[in-house]
């Protein structure tokens, strides 16, 4: 069943209604018909089983059928502190990150990232990483859609992580997996956990030391050197595995 979302505003009175791009999707690119059952989130992680009735020019309106708690979403919310990499590894990143159930991705800009971006540069930049996040989240039926935030500097990053539960740096010179197991056996339902990973040159000993000051774990992901790409996903795929429900 296709998926759309909307903002909380657009589901009132037993229906809801659909506007922007995804008219045109509907209309022109599926060519659904009124009748036809579609599922709506408001990113609030409500998902409505919706029946369409009214397909216009610039507005869907469709009756809800069923309301239910959102199913697809993870109990506890991943931040990923992804240190900016190089060419168009971001994309594939947040793409994998959404598939795996990130909450938020937050670009940093680390010591040895070598991607500069200027302000126009990291506008677009970070507009297409957030039309990645919502065509990933509608692909794997999310129920929000994951936001991709503006370029962080590392210091900003672990201000912004300040109360999680739990925060962890990926270090390749941490040795051993307990602290590992210890930080992602801690995490549970309704926590906030922050992931650190670092660009292709990794992080400085600065950097993993202001981040032990500011209560983040560094941990191994075992023996070998996982390219930047792979490290966050990897993280992701061991804490969605260890927090799905069913
Ligand atoms: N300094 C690394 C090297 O020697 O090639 C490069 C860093 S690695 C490509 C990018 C990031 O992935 C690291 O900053 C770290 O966050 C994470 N990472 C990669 N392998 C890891 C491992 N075995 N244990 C913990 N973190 C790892």
């Amino acid at each position: 069943m296709y998926r759309f979302f909307v903002e909380e505003g657009q589901i009132e009175q037993g229906e809801a209604v659909i506007t922007g791009g995804d008219v045109n999707h509907i209309r022109n690119v599926l060519r659904m018909r009124p009748g036809d059952k579609v599922m709506v989130s408001d990113g609030k992680e409500r998902d409505y089983c919706c029946r369409l009735k009214e397909i216009g020019c610039d507005r869907v309106i469709a009756d809800i059928l069923e309301e239910k708690p959102a199913e697809t979403e993870l109990p506890a919310r991943l931040y990923l502190f992804q240190g900016l990499p190089k060419s168009d590894k971001m994309e594939l990143i947040i793409q994998k990150a959404v598939e795996l159930g990130v909450y938020q991705v937050i670009p940093v800009v680390t010591r040895r990232a070598v991607v500069k971006l200027d302000e126009k540069k990291e506008e677009a930049k970070v507009r297409r990483w957030n039309k990645i996040a919502e065509s990933a989240a509608k692909q794997s039926g999310r129920s929000v859609i994951p936001q991709v935030t503006v370029v962080m500097s590392f210091k900003e990053a672990l201000t912004f992580a300040g109360g999680f539960e739990v925060k962890v740096i990926p270090f390749e010179h941490a040795r051993g997996m307990d602290g590992t197991r210890q930080e992602f056996g801690r995490i549970g339902p309704g926590m906030d956990v922050g992931i650190f990973i670092g660009p292709e040159g990794g992080f400085e000993d600065e950097e993993i030391a202001l981040a032990a000051s500011a209560g983040v774990r560094a941990v191994s992901l075992g023996r070998r050197i996982l390219r930047t790409e792979t490290a966050g996903l990897m993280v992701m795929s061991v804490i969605g595995y260890l927090l799905e429900t069913r």
